[in-house]
């Protein structure tokens, strides 16, 4: 299967039925899974033969889900999780402990930069962020001798901004730890990170891969490329037995294709329980037989509105990385060749009074806190997610008070931009 390419692994990948078997993959919807010897099913708690017990630690309709993604990926080994925030913990908790020291762009989404510099602060793991704009002295400035990993998003959101990824990869490598890279908005039909030397990607399903507002969920892929033995001291969870799972050591066991997953899934997974439904993994499945077909029009919906955007005299900026005029544009054209994504942020000349009458003006675009989805919807964070800022801090968060983040939907683009035409002129 991966021998194709990935318009037919969106499709196909993941699934083959056998003869007489479901077309379509199967919702597994129990908890359990019955056996007809209790030594056959302690070799499952071993880890000592593949199978299923428990849908906390693995359900089939979700394997064959992450099997898609991971091949999509490009990866070696993949898992589902209840949340993209789930995702991203998990697969930073993974590699990290109390004591332990993470390097992050600082260009992110804001409920990672929470749970990064608030929540995992809290455990001991401290944090220092960098501009995705950095030199490579700067970024090497940044790690210390307890770094167990680097951060970053291909497409941040929502400030829009394009990593780096193989600056952020040789830096990380140099250090002796691996990249993880958050590919949600730019999914793997615009970006494979692991192509560029990532090592880890994660995703909010929730996003472009449901794609329809159906089910919060998230995947963890693993590259399988990083040496874990060749870094042994540093990553101990992986390399020495994990006492809590027979004695097992991971990266024995399974060797740098297995180690990562295998380890999130029977201790992390295991502990946490956020665990995707069946029935969501269903959904999501559905959204991602067509990815490849909606991100290409997201995309072109994006650049034709951003298009018309910056020649209009009521804007006064427009942030859309396929805009020549973008400084993130050269970035792009190398790491996103064939789009990013449907997600454009502009300012409103008459900051947060004008940028709240454009949006109750709009009569196609919905209000909402979302993106990436099939109906084009905006948000002004001024009077909603960063409505407790002052104009002040706002400007100096780089948001704006007359910021409006517009996700453009599958729609007809010259509908979109009517929309937006008339709302515009309904601001003084
Ligand atoms: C939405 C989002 C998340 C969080 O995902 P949830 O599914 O909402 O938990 C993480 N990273 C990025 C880039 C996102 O856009």
């Amino acid at each position: 299967m991966s021998d194709y390419q990935l318009e037919t692994l969106c499709v196909n990948a993941g699934y083959t039925p056998g003869n007489g078997e479901p077309r379509q993959i199967p919702i597994i919807q129990s908890t359990t899974f019955r056996y007809e010897s209790g030594e056959e099913m302690g070799k499952l708690f071993d880890l000592e033969a593949p199978g299923y017990f428990y849908t906390r630690l693995q359900n089939p309709t979700n394997d064959m889900v992450a099997a898609k993604i991971c091949a999509l990926e490009g990866g070696t080994a993949a898992m589902l999780t209840s949340s993209g925030q789930a995702a991203n913990f998990l697969a930073m908790f993974n590699l990290c402990s109390c004591g332990d020291h993470i390097v992050a762009s600082s260009s992110i989404y804001g409920g990672t930069f929470n749970l990064i510099s608030v929540t995992m602060r809290r455990m001991g793991i401290d944090v220092t962020f960098v501009s995705p704009d950095c030199t490579d002295e700067e970024l090497d400035a940044a790690f210390r001798e307890n770094t167990k990993l680097v951060f970053g998003e291909t497409i941040a959101n929502p400030a829009l901004t394009v990593l780096d990824i193989e600056q952020f990869a040789s830096a990380a490598h140099r250090h002796g730890v691996p990249l993880i890279v958050d590919n949600t908005f730019a999914t793997p039909v615009n970006c494979r990170p692991i192509a560029w030397g990532a090592d880890i990607v994660t995703h909010s399903t929730t996003k472009y891969m449901d794609g329809h507002g159906t089910g919060v969920g998230g995947a963890i892929v693993d590259s399988g490329k990083f040496d874990w033995m060749a870094h042994a001291d540093c990553f101990p969870g992986l390399t020495t037995p994990d006492e809590s799972y027979h004695g097992i050591t991971y990266a024995e066991k399974f060797g740098n294709a297995g180690a990562f997953i295998t380890k999130c899934t029977a201790q992390l997974m295991r502990d946490l329980g956020c665990i995707q439904s069946p029935q969501n993994a269903f959904y999501l499945n559905l959204g991602l037989e067509s990815l490849h077909v909606r991100m290409a029009r997201h995309c072109e919906n994006g650049q034709a509105v951003a298009e018309y955007l910056e020649k209009h005299p009521k804007i006064t900026h427009v942030s859309y990385c396929g805009l020549p005029s973008d400084p993130y544009y050269a970035r792009a054209q190398k790491y996103l060749p064939k789009g990013s994504c449907g997600v454009v942020s502009f300012e409103i000349r008459g900051g947060r009074e004008a940028a709240a009458r454009f949006m109750n003006s709009l009569k196609l675009a919905a209000i909402e806190t979302h993106v990436a989805d099939a109906r084009t919807c905006c948000l002004n964070p001024a009077t909603t997610t960063h409505r407790q800022m002052n104009d002040e801090q706002l400007a100096r968060a780089g948001v704006p008070a007359g910021l409006v983040r517009m996700s453009c939907g599958l729609e007809n683009a010259q509908d979109l931009i009517a929309d937006i035409a008339q709302a515009l002129e309904n601001i003084d």
